[in-house]
């Protein structure tokens, strides 16, 4: 029989799961054999379905933020980026938002700060930089680096 249980909310979920979570289990209380719902209701052709007209179970790790983890964030440059998707090839954690093959930003909610998109970035600037995590857009963007000249060998 499938073990009933909520999902404790812990340090290092959002803060809506915090505020949410006062009588929930832990991830290491989870026994073998629990089954955890990813969506709610018919799930048909979910794959096909954009994340956003989804609807996430609360046991879905896209309903839980990890925005907390965080101490630097990327911020995205629109005017220099190419729309060459290397960042949303390369985002281990599928925080890069993309629709149609157009870069159209990060996802905040989900993005640990690895800035392993920043290194894949392969334009001069490049179009994602890591900034501290309370940066203020305008002012990160306002203070982006010149395009960098090819040095004469
Ligand atoms: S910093 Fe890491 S997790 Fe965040 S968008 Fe870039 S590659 Fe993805
Ligand atoms: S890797 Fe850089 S240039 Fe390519 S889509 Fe991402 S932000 Fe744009």
């Amino acid at each position: 029989m499938a073990q009933e249980l909520n999902l404790l909310a812990s340090d290092n979920r959002g803060q809506s799961q915090l505020e949410a979570g006062a009588n929930l289990a832990g991830w290491d209380e989870v026994t073998q054999g629990t089954v955890l719902i990813s969506f709610e209701g018919d799930a048909t052709g979910i794959a096909n379905k954009k994340a956003e007209e989804r609807t996430y179970s609360d046991f879905n790790s896209y309903t839980a933020s990890v925005a907390s983890w965080r101490v630097s964030k990327p911020v995205f440059n629109r005017d220099i980026c190419i729309d060459c998707q290397n960042c949303w090839v390369w985002c281990p954690d599928s925080s890069i938002l993309s629709r149609d093959k157009q870069m159209l930003g990060i996802d905040y909610d989900h993005c640990k700060g690895c800035e392993v998109c920043v290194e894949v970035c392969p334009t001069n600037p490049k179009s994602l930089l890591m900034f501290n995590e309370h940066a203020d857009l305008e002012e990160s963007l306002a203070s982006w680096p010149e395009k960098k000249k090819k040095e004469k060998k």
